[in-house]
């Protein structure tokens, strides 16, 4: 009999209920205990949607992230946050956000970064050569506990040690990996109190094994498993979000007794691993994707299986791919997606069926699962066949697109001369990256649009009121290129999404980002039209109201992508490279209507990294291009600007310069100008704007500072490249703070112009 699993559950509840107790319990309107209940209700509906597997993860929950709670579990708290006394819930609260309910002041919150390629992001380990371990499972060990009194089939699911150390940081120049044999220790521990509780399988997570591994992490990998080794519970193996490649032959040298291979994301490798199996070892294989939102092909699936299942019998596992995390939890929450589109698609719990369903089939013959399959088949076709998926026209135009369709006339010394009669700006010209505050009003106003409550010319009126007033503040402050100020948007990729044929929005399809913050991403299912201009209306309103040129505001196709559940059946770049062509028309009804400054912000790029640097250049090359054709269809005379909310460049900054945009703004105030580092080996030669104001902040910068981190910016690159704005938009922000920002921001520009005429004379 082939088992089935699954590898992690979400844990923020299908109607988001982890995140609203979680803010509750941080304004102190939540005891700890009422936050501790809740956490078991959710546990106990997460097991009872697992139902029916022959193991379900416990130690998946978790109250923000759980790499922190490995930290916590591993003993490695940071100092600052230690408790005196009090709830350790406190101190995991300081670690995660600076703060604990009730604190009247905040430490220092840990650093978070991205998980992976996901848009998950976990708080980083502390790591130093001081960093003691010492094992707490408390938490671990209640849940188990707590899953068997429910009768649940428990594995424990833990982070491997390799792949902690991996996450971790260090600032005092200690080798992480120096701290590999105390961890051992503890890990040892671990595995030993589970084996006490009777633990016969622990899925232990090393996901590292996806990713490029010098010779000392093989070494840490074959140090950590040797000395796991022994009596204890039987390890899974536990890889996923892509190949193994290379250190499949590590792998599968190490003493565990199975391993798991995300097989969505390594197809390939099933038959290479199947093959390289050590004897009496357990496989595992991921075949519903655990990071998209539609069905899986169960037939197809299962070609791939029945053979394998012929050779392993028991030893075949079957699990979605990687942890469903990163989907939202049930289809069933949506009651306005339409029925064509809503049996295409799969969230947690629908993907857990089709585990069953690929479990009866392999156990008992695909007759047992006979419904279950036909209704599969059907979807899959419908979804194939679709009118609203496939549209011949797009199809078409991607299939002509030409290599000069993204190439500017001209190259950007000419544009820029062209550029300058045309607007005539001042040296360390002014502006803003394009939202300004999103007032409650306004929000108001959106919602009650949404509603109906408000009817459309209502709407556009207060819509309207927004753009003026943010025109005349620009205009008072003095600022040189302005911009309409996105009154409009609630969200920069959905307010596209929206407009765009071939997206489709959920009203529960949340996932988590971090802590209790969740996304709901658009789906995007077909091909990409855009039926009417987006941004024209708004922006022609507000360039009527000013002689100053105004900015047109466009999201680029690469972060509409990245920031999008995207299609399965074609690759990524055929969807980025339609999103270019919509908004490639955008921009050309914006240059046409006399928008002659546009911005295409990209503030996701940087995210689509593959996690192998060995695949950079190919992602590189589509997303460049992409970017290329939806900028480049303008005359010389048009400025196109292009934003990014980051600026690690060091390793990418080719590309960044292969875009092509006469202007871009980055974020670099924080970093006190730091990161323009990259710009020492490499000369980027067009137009930049470093920000000089730390939008994520509520103090306001003074003339001072700007001046300072301007004239730092000038040593890197030359004066006359250079402008003076924010680090990213204004959304998040009130009025009162940016007015005296800005206002410093203007009269710095001012004093650099002074000075740099005072230089000349
Ligand atoms: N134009 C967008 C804004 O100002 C950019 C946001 C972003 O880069 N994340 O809000
Ligand atoms: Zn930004």
């Amino acid at each position: 009999m082939a088992q089935i699993h699954n590898l992690g559950f979400p844990r923020i509840g299908a109607e988001r209920e982890l995140k609203f107790a979680q803010e509750k319990h941080w304004k102190g309107a939540l005891s700890h205990a009422q936050l501790e209940a809740l956490g078991a209700e959710l546990r106990r509906e997460n097991w009872q949607r697992q139902s029916g597997l022959d193991a379900v993860p416990v130690g998946d929950f978790s109250f923000y992230d759980h790499v922190l709670d490995t930290s916590f579990m591993l003993g490695n708290v940071p100092e600052r946050a230690r408790p005196e006394q009090g709830q350790p819930l406190d101190a995991y609260f300081r670690v995660a956000r600076g703060r604990a309910a009730g604190d009247a002041e905040g430490v220092a919150a840990g650093e978070m970064t991205k998980w992976f390629d996901t848009n998950y992001h976990y708080i980083v380990p502390e790591l130093s050569g001081r960093t003691t371990f010492q094992l707490d499972a408390k938490r671990l060990l209640a849940q188990l506990a707590e899953a068997r009194r429910a009768g649940v089939p428990a594995k424990p699911v833990i982070v491997g040690p390799v792949t902690y150390l991996w996450l971790g940081k260090t600032h005092d120049g200690c080798d992480r990996l120096e701290l590999l044999p105390g961890l051992l220790r503890v890990y040892g521990e671990l595995l030993a109190a589970l084996a006490r509780e009777g633990v016969e399988w622990v899925q232990i997570d090393e996901p590292a094994l996806v990713t490029e591994l010098g010779p000392e992490w093989h070494r840490a990998y074959h140090l950590a498993y040797e000395s796991l080794a022994g009596p204890g519970p039987q390890l899974l193996l536990t890889t996923y979000f892509g190949r193994l490649r290379e250190n499949l032959e590590l792998a599968t040298s190490l003493p565990v007794a199975g391993i798991h291979l995300d097989a969505v994301s390594a197809p390939d490798e099933v038959e290479r691993l199947s093959g390289a199996l050590p004897a009496g070892w357990v496989l595992s294989l991921g075949v519903v994707s655990g990071r998209n939102i539609w069905k899986s092909d169960i037939g197809k699936a299962l070609d791939v299986l029945e053979p394998i299942h012929g050779t392993l019998g028991d030893r075949l596992w079957i699990a979605p791919s990687c942890s469903l995390l990163h989907v939202p939890v049930d289809l069933t929450s949506e009651k306005k997606l339409d029925a064509e589109l809503s049996s295409w698609l799969a969230f947690a719990q629908q993907k857990l069926e089709e585990i069953r369903s690929l479990g009866d089939a392999l156990n008992q013959g695909r007759e047992a699962a006979k419904g279950a399959l036909a209704e599969n088949a059907r979807a899959l076709q419908s979804r194939r066949r679709s009118k609203r998926v496939n549209d011949a026209a797009v199809q078409t135009a991607v299939k002509r697109l030409s290599p000069g369709l993204g190439a500017r006339k001209s190259p950007y010394g000419k544009r820029a001369g062209a550029q300058a009669r045309l607007f005539k700006l001042p040296k360390f010209p002014t502006t803003t990256i394009g939202s300004f505050p999103q007032t409650a009003e306004i929000r108001k106003a959106r919602g009650e649009f949404r509603a109906g409550k408000l009817d459309a010319n209502a709407y556009r009126l207060k819509m309207r009121a927004e753009i003026e007033r943010a025109v005349r503040e620009q205009e008072t402050l003095g600022l040189d290129v302005l911009v309409h100020g996105e009154a409009e948007r609630n969200d920069m990729v959905e307010y596209f999404g929206e407009q765009l044929d071939g997206f489709a929005f959920s009203e529960f399809g949340w996932v988590q980002s971090y802590g209790s913050r969740c996304v709901k991403p658009p789906i995007l299912f077909g091909d990409i039209s855009r039926p009417r201009p987006m941004t024209l209306e708004w922006t022609r309103f507000a360039q009527s109201l000013t002689r100053k040129p105004m900015k047109g505001m466009l999201t680029g196709p690469v972060t509409i992508l990245n920031w999008s559940f995207v299609r399965d059946d074609q690759p990524r770049s055929l969807s980025c490279y339609q999103l270019a062509l919509a908004i490639r028309d955008e921009v050309r009804d914006l240059e046409r209507a006399g928008v002659r400054i546009i911005q295409i912000d990209e503030a996701a790029l940087r995210e689509g990294l593959p996690l192998r640097r060995s695949e950079w250049h190919e992602y590189l090359r589509w997303a460049v291009d992409s970017f290329r054709i939806a900028a480049n269809g303008v005359a010389d005379e048009t400025q196109i600007h292009t934003h990014m909310c980051y600026s690690e460049f060091n390793d990418i900054i080719e590309s960044i310069a292969a875009m092509d945009a006469d202007v871009i703004t980055i974020e670099t105030s924080r970093s006190n100008m730091e990161l323009l580092d990259a710009f020492d080996r490499f000369e980027y030669p067009n137009q930049i704007g470093p920000g000089v104001y730390d939008i994520h902040s509520p103090n306001v910068p003074s003339e001072q500072q700007i001046v300072e981190l301007m004239q730092k910016a000038s040593e890197k690159v030359p004066a006359e490249r250079l402008w003076v704005n924010p680090d990213c938009g204004l959304k998040t922000r009130s009025w009162e703070e940016v007015l005296p920002a800005l206002r410093n921001m203007v009269s710095a520009a001012q004093r650099l112009r002074e000075a740099a005429q005072g230089s000349v004379r």
